[in-house]
């Protein structure tokens, strides 16, 4: 079938929730993708921060294969291998105790707000069930989630949503403090709001945050989904900032593109998520695990990848400063920790990711639409970034 007829049925068959670009993508390797008509494309999105290995990388393809052969799916009546594998990975190289599987991001902090509103349930006499989170946050789309998502224009129609939420500004230490009382549950917060906007934290204000939850004894949540697995340069952006967070939720990178997410906890934690507390039928599915483990293990392999993240962010960062430089006027700040990297616009940024995908280079929006949004792979190297550079500098100059 022709690109434009695949198209056209698409948009006539699909819910019409996406706006999305006019091709069709067929086959992926490394940092680049084709589509259908063999145009190249050099994929600086990603998936959004999923494909943290590029596409089809070979140890993630081996892996997948060989656990489709033997077992594909069980339920978690039973136990599995790669489950305990990948369980064991995960708390070897973080703060956490214990892991539950879940299928995606909002998942993962779907089953993070009723961890910690059952552990204070356990813990308190009173009850506390509020949630503080930030303005401009991204925690994903079910009604939990949603709820504690702090950007208007998600909410628009779903009303009404979770009460017990308090927004409070990013980077606002105080308006945390004044939000707190005694039926406080939990502090939600991406470490770097990503989708909106790419938004740094300013110097100890996660450090801050993480001692008004301690002297308050107040959870904090840490959402991961788009920070983790090497995303930032460490392999949890909350290693950055020499805190520890009380639960953390993952997804996106963690299964090298096949759906996965994850909550990571302390013990005493999750002691209250006894048995029939919470389920999810495909959670921890051993070819999902497989695919993680082979991930994990290779971005962790002698801490190689999350080096070289770091290494090319930097070069990164200088181009993309070079281009602010030569566009003062259409460029307004580049910001951003590894290869998590925004470039705020003093126009659209929609319509520079149009011209750069005609041009076969894929990137993203953040933010208000200002933003433009990088999240390459971690694999990307010296050359990928220059010929990344060369696109883009073409694209401003025309803009
Ligand atoms: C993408 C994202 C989510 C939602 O993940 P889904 O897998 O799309 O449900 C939640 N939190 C953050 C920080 C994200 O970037």
């Amino acid at each position: 079938m022709e690109e434009k007829e695949i198209i056209k049925q698409s948009e006539n068959l699909l819910i019409p929730t996406y706006s999305r670009y006019p091709i069709v993508l067929r086959k992926g390797r490394g940092v680049r993708v084709w589509d259908i008509n063999g145009k190249e494309y050099l994929d600086f999105l990603a998936g959004i921060a999923v494909n943290v290995l590029g596409h089809c990388p070979r140890k993630v393809v081996m892996a997948v294969q060989k656990q489709v052969q033997r077992l594909v799916h069980v339920s978690n009546l039973y136990y599995t291998e790669p489950q305990l594998a990948l369980a064991k990975i995960l708390i070897k190289n973080s703060f956490a105790d214990r892991v539950f599987f879940c299928n995606s991001g909002t998942e993962a902090n779907e089953g993070a707000l009723k961890l910690a509103r059952i552990y204070m349930k356990s813990k308190f006499s009173i009850d506390r069930y509020e949630f503080i989170s930030t303005y401009n946050s991204f925690h994903g789309r079910t009604f939990g989630s949603l709820s504690v998502t702090g950007q208007e224009k998600y909410h628009h129609g779903f009303e009404p949503l979770l009460e017990s939420v308090k927004f409070v500004p990013f980077n606002d230490v105080q308006a945390i403090k004044d939000a707190i009382n005694d039926k406080t549950c939990a502090i939600i917060l991406e470490p770097i709001q990503a989708e909106g906007g790419i938004n740094l934290p300013e110097r100890d204000y996660l450090k801050k945050v993480r001692e008004i939850c301690n002297s308050e004894r107040i959870l904090l949540i840490l959402d991961e989904v788009q920070t983790g697995i090497g995303r930032t340069g460490k392999l949890f952006a909350y290693e950055h900032f020499g805190i520890e967070p009380d639960i953390m939720t993952l997804a996106k990178g963690l299964g090298g593109g096949i759906p996965i997410g994850a909550i990571l906890t302390k013990e005493e934690i999750a002691k209250a998520f006894g048995p029939k507390t919470h389920a999810s039928t495909f959670g921890g599915n051993p070819v999902a695990c497989s695919s993680a483990l082979a991930t994990l293990d290779t971005v962790l392999e002698d801490g190689y990848l999350i080096d070289h993240c770091q290494r090319m962010s930097k070069y990164f960062m200088k181009k993309l400063n070079f281009l602010k430089d030569k566009y003062p006027e259409k460029i307004k700040e580049v910001r951003g920790l590894g290869l998590l990297i925004g470039v705020e616009l003093t126009f659209d940024a929609i319509e520079i990711v149009k011209k750069c995908m005609e041009k076969g280079l894929l990137i993203g929006t953040a933010g208000d639409g200002s933003v433009l949004r990088f999240t390459p792979p971690l694999i990307i190297d010296k050359d990928d970034i220059d010929e990344a550079i060369s696109i883009l500098d073409k694209v401003f100059r025309e803009a």
